[in-house]
């Protein structure tokens, strides 16, 4: 793949996209965040965060602020501050103890409100209960539970005693909650009996028992009762209605120093294997709470927030927990899956709570074109003033689709682009501030020095494409690899020097807006030109009758790699004879002859990891007949079989 050229893109722009919106003027006008934000940290990037930190509750304030040894940092050292004091106490101390914190929705209909008082108590209980059961400052806990509101009060009694989390999605089989808490040597386990997914009882429990079977390091498992399944009783269990229920409700939380461990989470395994990064205390917090204050427009005293993620992924972490109890907002949290018991689930939730910020996933906005736009339309959603993007890029036309259909066309969608390692929000549109381009995640926010370089590590030009690096160190980056300094250096600092390597292609438009291109390691090869997956997916969604899409280059004897396109049609589109033809011909016309896909292939579902994500590597090895890899982070590996059905009718076109 080495270049002929010099002048040669690294990766090429093939989308062009007129369309802008425009902040909505009261929006603007009251906004958190001004533009002024973008020079002030321009000015003095390090004085901008301090004034962000200064936003916490801090026992005893930082001396430095930055110390950072390429590729190791430590943000504001010597700073003592307690995570859930921060996130809970100081919001009761404040006179805010009647405050709803989260407004919790059960699958079947149950629910519960949880104010910040009650939030301090069984914060406050479970720490008891943790020290109780033995669990000390540094110790790791493995928690894998539904998403009930145990499992919030779960990571900040940890905090709280700064022990460090590592929560496990609770989609994981009992090998990769084995292999988790092994990596972490997790002392006590928090989970449920199990929780309810898609209308029933799904049980967690058994999973665990197989997991921590002949596990030294696990001396307890602290069970949560949800469902009343029947559970086995092993000499290590405890029920949390036991052990948590009769802890005394005061707890004097301790400051813990900034750079003391918070948690570890392992990344959502799109690429196969989980790392599990480290994040610590008040860099982290600082970075959650101010990013979801400026890109969500944050009114604690007046908004309703929902981010539909699970806690298990770092979406949750940072923006169900951190980010908004730090900020003292009301949150919902809703436990089931959106089409239990119908597909106007998530409406359904927006209206009865009149939920005003959304936060959702690309795969969940695509799932909902298909399903139609009559569904939302049943539903009152005027509540809504700001919706939220991540985990893929969003196509325009799922963009246009989210702000138009569920934002009524009024509300700014903001496409936050981050990761697992970054810990908070990196790149993305200020509500207030930005005229949005549909598919964009516009510019790193004040703060953060992004850019996009060429292989020769030179900032490419606008209109230019090729590889995202952040060129500074930021508050929330991850620390290390739990265990695994060296991984660490070569995962993410050793491609370009100094730069940190988040993995992403991206490209800069005319306008010098970031556009986000997918991984790196799935841009395809052809003719020359290296092609983005994502601008080819974008194109065939933008066709009328594509739900979804991801391509994958395929070895091809004369073009190096050719496009192959795996796609899902809308409910109401039928496949018809010539479907290939014209979504080939679709492409050519939106993107030029060069991302003409070779092949299309039609499919009822695609490989997802269990955040959503598309596993294109799986993809990648149909489409080059070769026998699939690892599908250990999979949601549903029946769906492979699904796909290998569909390969005769796979031959080239053309
Ligand atoms: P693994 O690192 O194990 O392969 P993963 O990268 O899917 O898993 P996460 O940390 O959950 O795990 O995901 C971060 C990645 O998701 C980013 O690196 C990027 O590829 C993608 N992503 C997240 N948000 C956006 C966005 N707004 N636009 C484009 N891509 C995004
Ligand atoms: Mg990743």
């Amino acid at each position: 793949m080495a270049p002929e050229r010099e002048t040669q893109e690294t990766l090429s722009n093939l989308l062009r996209e007129d369309r802008r919106f425009e902040p909505p003027a009261d929006l603007a006008a009251a906004a958190n965040v001004t533009a002024e934000a973008y020079e002030e940290a321009a000015r003095d990037r390090l004085g901008f965060w301090e004034r962000a930190a200064e936003r916490l509750t801090w026992a005893q304030r930082w001396d430095t602020t930055l110390d950072w040894q390429p590729p190791f940092a430590k943000w504001f050292v010597n700073g003592k501050l307690n995570v859930a004091y921060n996130c809970v106490d100081r919001h009761v101390e404040a006179g805010n103890g009647d405050k709803v914190a989260y407004h919790w929705e059960g699958e079947p209909g149950d629910s519960r409100t949880i104010t910040y008082a009650d939030l301090q108590k069984e914060v406050s209980k479970a720490a008891n209960a943790l020290t109780e059961l033995g669990v000390g400052k540094g110790d790791r806990v493995a928690i894998y539970m539904p998403m009930i509101p145990e499992l919030p009060v779960s990571l900040l009694a940890c905090a709280r005693i700064g022990a460090i989390h590592s929560v496990v999605f609770g989609g994981f089989s009992a090998t990769a909650l084995r292999s988790r808490i092994d990596d972490a040597d997790a002392k006590l386990v928090i989970t449920a009996d199990g929780g309810y997914r898609r209308g029933a009882p799904s049980a967690l429990k058994p999973t665990v028992d197989e997991a921590v079977k002949d596990c030294e390091s696990v001396e307890h498992v602290l069970v949560v009762r949800r469902t009343g399944q029947d559970v086995e009783q092993n000499e290590r269990d405890v029920w949390w209605h036991d052990v948590v229920e009769r802890q005394s409700d005061q707890h004097t939380p301790e400051p813990h120093d900034a750079e003391d461990p918070l948690y570890i989470l392992y990344t959502s395994g799109t690429t196969g294997k989980p790392k599990g990064i480290l994040h610590t205390t008040g860099g982290y917090l600082t970075q959650a709470s101010w990013t979801h204050h400026a890109v969500f427009d944050l009114k604690p005293e007046t908004d309703i927030y929902w981010c539909t993620a699970d806690i298990g992924w770092v979406t949750g972490h940072s923006y169900i927990v951190y980010g908004p109890l730090a900020n003292g907002a009301t949150s919902v949290i809703y436990e089931g899956t959106p089409d239990t018991p119908h597909r106007g689930r998530f409406w359904e939730i927006v209206q009865k709570y009149k939920v005003t910020i959304l936060y959702t996933a690309p795969t969940a906005i695509r799932t909902f074109m298909k399903w139609g736009d009559d569904i939302p339309a049943k539903f009152d959603m005027s509540s809504l003033r700001v919706l939220g993007s991540v985990g893929e890029p969003i196509n325009p036309e799922a963009y246009v689709w989210y702000r138009q259909h569920i934002g009524a066309g009024r509300t700014p969608v903001v496409d936050t682009w981050w990761q697992t390692e970054t810990g908070a929000i990196m790149i993305s549109p200020l509500p207030g501030i930005t005229a949005a381009k549909p598919g964009a995640a516009m510019q790193p926010l004040p703060g953060i020095v992004a850019d996009v370089i060429d292989d020769q590590a030179q900032s490419v030009p606008n209109g230019g494409g090729g590889f995202l690096v952040v060129r500074e160190p930021w508050p929330s980056m991850l620390r290390t690899i739990w265990g695994d300094d060296q991984r660490y250096i070569d995962t993410y600092w050793s491609r370009f020097d100094g730069f940190y390597f988040p993995g992403d292609g991206a490209k800069k438009d005319e306008d010098g807006d970031l556009w986000l291109l997918g991984r790196v390691d799935d841009v395809m090869l052809v003719s020359g030109h290296n092609i983005s997956t994502t601008e080819v997916e974008s194109a065939l969604v933008s066709h009328p009758k594509v739900a979804e899409a991801a391509v994958v280059g395929a070895t091809d004897p004369v073009t190096t790699q050719a496009i192959v396109s795996f796609v899902i049609l809308r409910g109401a589109a039928d496949e018809g004879a010539d479907i290939a033809k014209e979504l080939r011909d679709h492409v050519a016309k939106t993107l030029g002859p060069i991302a003409k896909p070779r092949q299309i292939l039609i499919v009822p579902e695609l490989p997802k990891t269990r955040s959503g994500k598309i596993m294109r590597r799986l993809l990648r090895d149909v489409a080059e007949n070769r026998s699939i890899g690892d599908v250990t982070t999979l949601a549903d590996s029946s769906v492979m079989n699904l796909i290998a059905e569909k390969l005769p009718s796979a031959a080239s076109e053309d």
